[in-house]
């Protein structure tokens, strides 16, 4: 029994008719992200429990994001 040798694969390919040589579409990469679409970004934190404001030391049960890094309850909240 002859193996099947890789040779006849390779003539084959060599064989010139040029079937297998589509090539995928220039320009088709597909964008997979929007710039223009911000991240999700946390604003606010709500807690089941009490938490204490950062800034006035009210417990509360929603704080907010102050843009300072600081989690605020709504009074102190700059809306
Ligand atoms: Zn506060």
């Amino acid at each position: 029994m002859d193996d099947a040798s890789l040779d006849e694969f390779l003539d084959d390919a060599d064989s010139g008719d040029g079937a297998d040589a589509v090539e995928d579409a220039p320009g088709a990469t597909v964008e997979s992200a929007d710039p223009a679409v911000d991240p999700a970004t946390t604003t606010y934190a709500w807690s089941a429990s009490a938490v204490t404001c950062d800034a006035c030391g009210t417990d509360t049960d929603r704080r907010w994001h102050d843009g300072d890094g600081r989690l605020v309850c709504p009074d102190c909240k700059d809306w």
